[in-house]
């Protein structure tokens, strides 16, 4: 077949062209030139009708972009703002998905733009002030549901906003909007130019297991039970597992977090988090006289009860984490002046108990397995009549995340774990990736994925540490579908069945 192609195109497809862009407009066109070297760069002209007489066809269509200004349907949604569709609504065709769009949306903005996510509609005709109320879609073009390639072909949008309901096209400062969504376009051209540079077909290998684990499920349904039987607010004293979604959908229910129990009114419901406290804590709980459900992970209670025990006995505990984890804080809490962390294989080497003949030691259950025990056999060569736990603190869910990961990391050529930053057992799944000599990235969301990082890149790892939601990872993997055609291959070492019951006060 032969191409068709546009009036004003650019003359021929060339090698290095990564993707077509779209730009209706002569001014349009002028600010994304620079695009020009590895964008086929073509200028439509106005309205559907144009945009589908310069639409290039092909046997194998490239990876498609259009860009350009648009009026914003939304009072949120302001001149010099970019809006990323999330799909495109034409007078006559089915809405176009575009899965890629978050991801595309986040590097946008780390770029320091202000970027709304959501539908554009395409019309026929300039629609006036009185005509925006389109339901939820945030933009309106002329253009793009025209020029939409079909199939499973990357497509993306990014359009400037230009006029607003508020303040239409004909009113006054209409030149200085312009200008001010045109310079927000060509700002945006690196990124559109590493959107196209991560498209491609790629296989995603899923780690299993990843995500969830029984203590952090537990704990997320303790604040849910709570709210239901107790009604809001219910308190939760710090993140209740270190993750930024989870958190932000319990505040959505009703929960109210707060650093310390003295925030909380006397007399309130207050959920203690996954990782533990001291008993400092549950003593001001009380003062208080707070209602307390206590949602630490049974296995983190299970270090602190070995704490406690060679403490009671008179041993010096070593505890093998990072001090400034809160799982640390709350475990050295049960015996401040017995405990002593070791945070790496040199302060192993260093540390002098009062006593070489009475210790023991313990460890953070969401360390790297392979370093902690490094720290240990230091501990033990050092320390002849070291005690030491009956079976390792370390936990079910962080080994077999671990082991799920190194297995994976020699199939693929990146590593993606999604997880907070503040997640232990996320940021320690990253070093194992890193370790088998694959670059690896810790993302909180979709959102955080460096389209850079794809560039080139046919086999992604996938995994999520224990706090993280699982949907965050279908999340992923579909937008990750939005750049190419993605193969699925699902590496799964263990089933895990493990179950803790609930706190009995939800129970
Ligand atoms: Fe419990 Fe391990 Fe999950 Fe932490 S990661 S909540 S210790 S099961």
């Amino acid at each position: 077949m032969t191409p068709r192609v546009g009036a004003h195109s650019t003359p021929s497809r060339c090698s290095q062209h990564t993707a077509v862009l779209y730009a209706p407009l002569r001014i349009e066109h002028a600010a994304l030139r620079s695009a020009a070297d590895t964008l086929r760069l073509v200028r439509t002209g106005m309205g559907p009708t144009r945009a589908a007489r310069a639409r290039i066809t092909e046997p194998t269509p490239m990876p498609t972009l259009v860009a350009g200004v648009a009026g914003s349907l939304s009072s949120e949604v302001r001149p010099g703002d970019l809006v990323v569709a999330t799909e495109v609504r034409g007078d006559n065709n089915d809405p176009v998905p575009m899965p890629s769009a978050p991801m595309l949306a986040g590097a946008l903005r780390r770029r320091g733009l202000t970027v709304h996510l959501g539908p554009i509609l395409t019309t026929s005709r300039i629609m006036r002030a009185g005509e925006r109320d389109t339901g939820d879609a945030l933009a309106v073009d002329m253009e793009t549901a025209a020029l939409a390639p079909g199939g499973d072909t990357p497509f993306a949008v990014v359009r400037a906003v230009v006029d607003t309901p508020d303040h239409p096209l004909y009113r006054a400062g209409s030149i200085s909007r312009g200008l001010a969504a045109l310079r927000t376009l060509r700002a945006a051209v690196p990124t559109l130019e590493q959107w196209a540079a991560a498209t491609g077909p790629r296989e995603v290998h899923l780690a299993g297991p990843r995500s969830f684990c029984a203590g952090v499920s537990r704990a997320i349904d303790t604040v849910d039970r709570a709210l239901d039987r107790f009604g809001a607010p219910v308190y939760v004293r710090r993140q209740i597992v270190h993750n930024a979604h989870v958190v932000r959908e319990l505040e959505g229910k009703g929960a109210v977090f707060v650093q310390e129990a003295d925030e909380v009114p006397p007399g309130s419901v207050l959920v203690l988090a996954a990782h533990g406290v001291t008993p400092a804590v549950r003593e001001q709980a009380k003062d208080r006289e707070l209602r307390v459900i206590d949602a630490t992970c049974p296995l983190v209670a299970k270090v602190h009860a070995e704490v406690r025990r060679y403490s009671v006995r008179g041993d010096t505990v070593f505890l093998i984490g990072h001090a400034d984890h809160e799982e640390v804080e709350g475990t050295v809490g049960e015996a401040p002046t017995n405990v002593i962390v070791v945070e790496d294989v040199e302060a192993a080497r260093r540390v002098q108990p009062p006593d070489p003949d009475r210790v023991a030691y313990t460890m953070q259950t969401t360390l790297a397995v392979d370093e902690a025990e490094s720290i240990a056999t230091v501990l033990r060569e050092r320390f002849a009549g070291l005690s030491a736990p009956r079976t390792d603190d370390i936990c079910y869910a962080t080994t077999n995340r671990q082991r799920a990961i190194r297995a994976v990391a020699h199939e693929v050529d990146l590593v993606l774990v999604v997880g907070s930053a503040n997640s232990s057992n996320s940021k320690r799944l990253v070093e194992v990736a890193g370790r088998e000599g694959v670059p690896a990235h810790l993302v909180d969301d979709v959102g955080e994925v460096d389209l850079g990082w794809l560039a080139g890149v046919r086999r992604i790892g996938l995994t999520a540490g224990a706090s993280a939601p699982p949907h965050l990872v279908s999340q992923l993997v579909h937008c990750l579908g939005g750049l190419g055609p993605v193969e699925i291959r699902e590496t799964s070492l263990v089933d895990e069945d493990v179950l803790f019951t609930l706190p009995r006060e939800v129970s």
